[in-house]
């Protein structure tokens, strides 16, 4: 997983500034924490362990006001949400400092990578001059069950979702 730098961290907090200009919030300091924590996860991460990472860390929060700010994050842009197979708590991820990946999971130890395939780019191209659109992301997901070692013995419930 790449690891977020200074910068990156400098850059995801002014967008948040500008956001909140925008759309005339009030500027909370708990906001800008939450933020900040939140940048620090460098894997995917559903919203129970984001409040318990959170309360660890002894902050005074609600789990109502962790799943409000994931939905703003998300309307910005500052994070990406992913419902990964059927019943599955959603996935978040950080947006920013991060290259622009597809997700393969595997349906038996629930496993997730993350590739990067140059060929997307391509079919996107495709798709616009097809359609005379503009591309603006992706979503790819890829289901199946991983080689790893650990994974033999795991016994996952989880479903594709297609
Ligand atoms: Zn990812
Ligand atoms: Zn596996």
């Amino acid at each position: 997983m790449d690891s977020i730098t200074r910068e990156e961290f400098i850059k995801a907090k002014r967008h948040l500034d500008a956001e909140v200009i925008r759309k005339k919030f009030r500027k909370s300091t708990e906001r800008y924490k939450l933020l900040e924590e939140l940048y620090k996860f460098h894997d995917h991460f559903m919203a129970e362990e984001f409040y318990l990472h959170l309360i660890q860390n002894n902050f005074q929060v609600s789990m109502a006001t962790v799943y409000n700010n994931l939905v703003f994050f998300e309307e910005v842009g500052l994070v990406l949400k992913h419902q990964f197979g059927k019943g599955q708590a959603a996935r978040y991820e950080r947006a920013l400092g991060r290259k622009q990946h597809c997700h393969l999971i595997c349906l038996r130890c629930n496993q997730i990578f993350e590739f990067c395939d140059p060929r997307i780019h391509h079919i996107q191209t495709t798709v616009e001059e097809h359609f005379g659109a503009t591309v603006t992301g992706h979503s790819l997901t890829l289901y199946g069950e991983c080689n790893r070692e650990e994974c033999k013995n795991a016994n996952s419930t989880l479903e594709s979702e297609y």
